[in-house]
């Protein structure tokens, strides 16, 4: 998917400061953080939304989760705890179409939705 922001971040075309990696997904820092920790984790395949995560991508989804954990620990909010949000669509406010996990944290987060 060449129009898409999170392929070209895959494939290198465009720079990301890398936080975790495996064959199926990619982990980077957010380049608008919202918080001291933010994160974004990325399924390397192009899925567009969550509800594109079929049934036959739902490894993907274990993926997604184990490398959550791990950003947790590479960035010690593991203990203190963090949040995770997925924004599906427009009035869910996700801008890039590239199914991706925010993780955030490194500070107490407001009770507010992201
Ligand atoms: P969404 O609103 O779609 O859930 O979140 C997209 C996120 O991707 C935003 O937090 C935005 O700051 C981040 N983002 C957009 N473009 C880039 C980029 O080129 N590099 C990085 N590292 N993050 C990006
Ligand atoms: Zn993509």
């Amino acid at each position: 998917m060449d129009d898409c922001i999170f392929c070209r971040i895959v494939s290198g075309q465009i720079p990301s400061s890398k936080v975790y990696e495996t064959d199926q997904v990619l982990a980077f820092d957010d380049i608008h953080p919202m918080a001291p920790v933010h994160v974004i984790v990325i399924p390397k395949t192009h899925i567009p939304t969550l509800m594109d995560l079929t049934a036959e991508r739902m490894n993907d989804c274990d993926a997604l989760m184990r490398a959550v954990q791990e950003v947790a620990k590479i960035k010690k909010i593991d203990q203190k705890g963090f949040r995770t949000v997925i924004n599906c669509k427009e009035e869910g406010g996700q801008v890039v179409l590239h199914l991706h996990l925010h993780v955030l944290g490194g500070e107490r987060l407001r009770d507010e939705l992201n």
